[in-house]
């Protein structure tokens, strides 16, 4: 069997901004992106494959705040954070602060197979990924309209730091027909955020963790809480350690161990049987999930 799951970010809309123009066109964001590593799985090809092109597909959308859309940090910049996670070996890679990388989690790829390291920032990160032949692109590429006046409105207090509204990323998870699990985050962050802030999506354990032993996780929301809970590597944990099912495992974390901390967000795992999980503690969360057994669904808000 094969399966993919995808999100869009717990923060990205507020429920009252939900238009039915809105709606469809996240969901045809979501669907786009969800079909993409679909037919990856479909052609026999890997998880991480699969999850790495789903991802590709929502940062060049500028719906979501990943790529092309991400939100603007304080000092008026895009500086985007990705990592993906190979379920086979464990190995991982990770960019953090990068403002001129196109598709920030083909260089976290990258840094995965053809660097000896896990995470690379900033100017360096930029450096090898001029080395290993990316073709940079300025910082405006990943610049919207929508993103300027966000930023504007939270600098005048009209937006409160770290509302739901001003946060997002994307991710996917996927089990390919040969167990294979991987896991893709990729992220602008959280509006107006400074002093080289780096939330959870980069960070393997809190955003993003893969195992095929037990499950694939990507994560979205309040980046601190997720990283003080290790999320990620926290649902896997409860899988191998008190042999929860994914369902079970990602619903203590979200629903309860982050909501005690009181942090906001939800995350998207499959298991190595896949079966998908989807919780979430914020309002909404877009998400979408498929599989070789017929599955297809996407969403916004609470159901
Ligand atoms: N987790 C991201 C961060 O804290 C933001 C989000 O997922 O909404 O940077």
């Amino acid at each position: 069997m094969h399966a993919i799951a995808i999100h869009g970010g717990a923060g990205t809309l507020a429920p009252a901004d939900l238009t039915p123009e809105n709606e469809r066109a996240y969901r045809a964001g979501l669907e786009r992106a969800l079909r993409a590593g679909f037919a990856v799985l479909d052609a026999g090809g890997t998880a991480l494959d699969a999850a790495v092109t789903a991802v590709q597909v929502l940062e060049d959308e500028p719906l979501f705040n990943a790529g092309r859309g991400a939100v603007v940090a304080a000092n008026g910049l895009h500086e985007l954070d990705a990592s993906v996670m190979d379920g086979r070996d464990l190995r991982a890679g990770a960019v953090t602060g990068v403002r001129h990388v196109r598709s920030p989690i083909e260089l976290a790829r990258l840094v995965m197979e053809r660097s000896p390291h896990v995470m690379l920032a900033g100017t360096g990160a930029e450096e090898f990924a001029l080395e290993q032949g990316l073709q940079p692109v300025p910082n405006s590429h990943f610049a919207t309209e929508r993103r300027r006046l966000e930023l504007e409105r939270m600098l005048q207090g009209q937006i409160e730091a770290g509302r739901e509204s001003l946060m997002g990323t994307v991710g996917a998870v996927a089990l390919d027909a040969s167990g294979n699990l991987a896991a893709a985050t990729s992220t602008g962050g959280m509006t107006g955020k400074k002093w080289g802030r780096v939330g959870d999506s980069p960070i393997i354990g809190a955003g993003t963790y893969a195992a095929n032993d037990c499950c694939a996780v990507s994560a979205t929301g309040h980046g601190e809480f997720f990283i003080r809970a290790a999320v990620a590597h926290e649902i896997a944990s409860l899988m191998r350690y008190r042999g929860l099912d994914v369902a079970d495992a990602a619903d203590e974390v979200v629903m309860q161990q982050l909501v005690r901390l009181g942090g906001s967000g939800g995350v998207i795992a499959v298991g190595r049987d896949g079966r998908i999980a989807m919780p979430f503690n914020s309002e909404g969360m877009l998400r979408g999930a498929m599989d070789s057994r017929g599955l297809f669904k996407t969403g916004l808000l609470r159901e």
